[in-house]
């Protein structure tokens, strides 16, 4: 099973699927969350989210860059940046749900390559469904940029697998049945003693832990105890010790797909500020009129532009099937800061109501903060551009 992307024309309309994804969007969840009262840090039920992903896998969003055979349209990676910016600029909160960014097929990624057949079965399909929500646990408390560090367990008995650790502030881990859990299963080999291990968050001996909310207030991340989990050993994804090398090649592609979100976010905060300018009247006249307002606009819009582009150019490189270890820390960096600063001009352009709690802007502010973070630092970022411009052939 390969979700590996086609450089083929594409068998699928892309402007059609963006017409109708609008159209999702702004003339059903949009109305659905307001006509529910819904707010950016409201704690949101399983059946929601849950019935956000049917819907979703009903109109053929959810999972849409899945291979045909796998339900999904085989979108490339630029086209999916494409929707999955639409997707963050469109102002609806439950919005990481509509592609399956959170808890969805996204998570899976390059995974589903190394799943069994009973794999499939038991949670690749039903994560593609909807029917399962699955979250990708990496971070311990101990060990965050330095991920080969982690120390959580996974000890062979007989037919299965002794799982115990702490993993910390794992996204979608309130929502999510199962998390693929990189565990040191040989003390002695480092990266190569590191496997992932699909394990479900309801066996014995798993608890969830709720005090690491983000400053976005979402109630997204948790940390997963685990102490004496069993769970069969046919829950290995690969073979024993591979699984650090399958979780770094997730992670590079992921790097990019993370931006577009970053920049629908940022284009929506330009979007606010462009209509808070024209309609803010200051010193007799709207704020727009004034240069130092003009300038951040321009600002604003060229790092957006730049930004799109850069990853754009990436995810083509990505579908032709080409390394993009390099460029995806590259976008995963300028991205990240840029959508950063697009964010803080927008509160600045608000005045007041660009500090006032709940206010859009605001939480754009809050939410792209930590993108500067997630994923990887800015400065692990820069680690990985530098190694792969002096020495690539130790770029890992
Ligand atoms: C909202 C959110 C969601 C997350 N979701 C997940 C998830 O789903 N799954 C998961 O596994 N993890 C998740 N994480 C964890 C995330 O991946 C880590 O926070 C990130 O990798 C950084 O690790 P750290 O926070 O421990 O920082 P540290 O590694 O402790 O870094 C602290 C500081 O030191 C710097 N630093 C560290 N090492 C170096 C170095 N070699 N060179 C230069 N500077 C360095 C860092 O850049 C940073 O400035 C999430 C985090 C957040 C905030």
């Amino acid at each position: 099973m390969s979700t590996c992307k086609s450089i083929s024309p594409p068998s699928y309309d892309l402007a059609s699927i963006r017409s109708a994804l609008q159209k999702y969007l702004h003339e059903e969840l949009i109305p659905l969350e307001q006509r529910l009262g819904l707010g950016y840090e409201d704690r949101f039920s399983k059946e929601l989210i849950r019935s956000v992903w049917r819907r979703c896998r009903e109109l053929g969003f959810y999972g849409i860059h899945l291979p045909v055979a796998l339900g999904g349209q085989g979108l490339s990676y630029a086209d999916l940046c494409r929707l999955k910016d639409d997707v963050a600029a469109s102002g609806a909160i439950l919005f990481p749900h509509v592609l399956g960014d959170w808890g969805g097929p996204s998570r899976i990624g390059s995974l589903v390559k190394h799943a069994t057949p009973d794999q499939v079965e038991r949670f690749v399909t039903p994560v593609i469904q909807g029917e399962m929500g699955i979250c990708f646990a990496m971070t311990e408390p101990h060990s965050g940029s330095d991920a080969a560090s982690i120390r959580t367990r996974a000890v062979r008995d007989g037919d299965a697998f002794v799982v115990t650790g702490h993993k910390h502030f794992i996204s979608a881990s309130t929502f999510a049945d199962v998390a693929i859990t990189l565990c040191v299963t040989d003390p002695h080999a480092g990266a190569k003693g590191i496997s992932a291990i699909f394990v479900p968050l309801d066996a014995p001996g798993v608890r969830l832990e709720y005090d690491c909310v983000p400053m976005s207030g979402q109630y997204v991340d948790a940390d997963i105890l685990m102490e004496d989990v069993r769970v069969p050993a046919t829950n290995l994804i690969g073979a024993e010790g591979e699984g650090f090398r399958i979780a770094m090649d997730r992670i590079s592609v992921n790097r990019v797909l993370h931006c577009p979100t970053m920049i629908g976010l940022a284009r929506q905060a330009l979007h606010h500020s462009i209509a808070y300018a024209h309609h803010r009247e200051q010193f007799g006249g709207p704020i727009s009129r004034f240069q130092a307002i003009q300038h951040m606009i321009a600002d604003m819009a060229t790092a957006l532009y730049a930004c799109e582009q850069m990853v754009l150019a990436t995810a083509a490189k990505a579908d032709r099937g080409e390394d993009v270890r390099t460029e995806a820390s590259m976008c995963k960096l300028f991205v990240s800061e840029r959508c950063f600063e697009i964010a803080d001009k927008a509160v600045q352009i608000h005045g007041n109501v660009g500090v006032t709690r709940q206010h859009p802007v605001e939480f754009i502010f809050r939410r792209l903060r930590m993108y500067r973070i997630v994923t990887g630092t800015s400065e692990i970022q820069r680690n990985t551009v530098a190694k792969g411009i002096l020495s690539p052939a130790e770029t890992v």
